[in-house]
């Protein structure tokens, strides 16, 4: 079954400087029980489509298109009051910096009881026993719940937010770079914990990284964001097996082993970011990429299906991708 479904998604910024094209017809499915990554480089709109998700998105930012369904509830449809009831008891979410998620003048454990008695009709006693259970499954101690949020360091406050995203059982946690940041002990730990809980609930991860050997860790399907575009998705082992647009290639080249090697987590595929102040008339990736030709300024191409299951690739190209392929391994050949 379908937890949720974004079609088609669009979003603008308008700033001072003028409009930023931030997404662009963006479209996935993260089906019940699957975790999912969206992935790709800084500025690429990984932040931008969940906050659109989860309605967080600021004033400033317009929605110019798209259907987002959560089991299939049009969620862009919903009272602010019914998309916050959504957001606390059926999608938990673990924002990109962790400190913007705490009350400073509350204790976390008053926070996250807060939370648990809003949301439920359960007695103190037993919101507070949930907040001390949620600290121990986050492996931190039960004892510092009623300590205040600038009391904890940055990784245990990562922790005390993934905790208290995850008091009402969510259905679908999305976690935005839950682990940048933070030293790579701790986010090997805070990714445990995330799988752990998310194996006891049963429920379903949308995650946000960079870092493809965390994503090949954790999730089964992805997307490969740019420029706000979506370039490749399907699932993760034809992804990095065959790669099969040039960006989604750069961002396997960064990873040799693919392994628990944390070296090359900043991936970089050489070039700049492109500018979002227009919408896209052609390929996103067209400037950075070695085997663009006329046709890929000419259109956008479309994200379309490959010839085996659940593989989409957005490339002029993509007939040729076998032999961009061994290029780009060796750019020496
Ligand atoms: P990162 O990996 O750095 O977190 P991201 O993939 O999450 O990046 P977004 O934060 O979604 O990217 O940003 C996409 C684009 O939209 C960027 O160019 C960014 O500068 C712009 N942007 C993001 N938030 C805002 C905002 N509140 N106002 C104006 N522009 C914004
Ligand atoms: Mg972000």
């Amino acid at each position: 079954m379908t937890l949720l479904d974004v079609d088609d998604l669009t979003v603008r910024y308008d700033t001072e400087d003028g409009p930023l094209h931030s997404v662009n017809g963006v479209s996935f499915t993260i089906d019940d029980g699957v975790n999912y990554a969206l992935s790709g480089e800084s500025a690429s709109g990984k932040s931008t489509i969940a906050k659109a998700i989860l309605g967080l998105l600021p004033e400033h930012a317009v929605v110019e298109s798209g259907d987002i369904a959560f089991e299939g509830r049009d969620i862009r449809a919903m009272t602010p009051g019914e998309r916050q009831d959504l957001r606390w008891e059926e999608i938990a979410f673990i924002p990109q910096t962790a400190i913007d998620a705490l009350d400073p003048t509350l204790t976390v454990g008053g926070q996250i009881r807060q939370a648990v008695q809003t949301h439920r009709t359960v007695s103190e006693e037993s919101a507070r026993r949930r907040a001390r259970e949620l600290f121990e499954t986050v492996g931190l101690n039960p004892e510092r719940t009623e300590d205040y949020p600038h009391q904890f360091s940055d990784g245990m406050r990562q922790r005390v937010v993934i905790a208290m995203a995850l008091a009402l059982d969510p259905k679908l946690i999305i976690a935005d770079e839950p682990t940048t940041g933070l030293d790579v002990v701790v986010q090997d730990e805070i990714i445990d914990n995330i799988l752990k809980i998310q194996e006891e609930t049963d429920s379903s991860l949308l995650l946000i990284t960079h870092d493809l050997s965390v994503i090949a860790e954790t999730c089964e399907e992805m997307s490969v964001l740019y420029g706000g575009t979506v370039m490749e998705q399907g699932r993760i082992q034809n992804l990095l097996l065959n790669p099969s647009n040039p960006y989604t290639m750069g961002l396997r080249n960064a990873y040799p082993s693919l392994g628990g090697d944390s070296e090359g987590a900043l991936v970089s595929v050489p070039g700049e970011p492109p500018s979002l102040e227009s919408k896209p008339t052609g390929c996103v990736f067209e400037s950075r990429c070695p085997f663009a030709t006329d046709a890929c300024s000419e259109s956008v191409p479309d994200l379309d299906e490959l010839p085996y299951r659940n593989h989409r690739v957005a490339c002029h190209h993509v007939e040729q991708s076998k032999r961009m392929r061994s290029e780009a391994a060796d750019p020496a050949t």
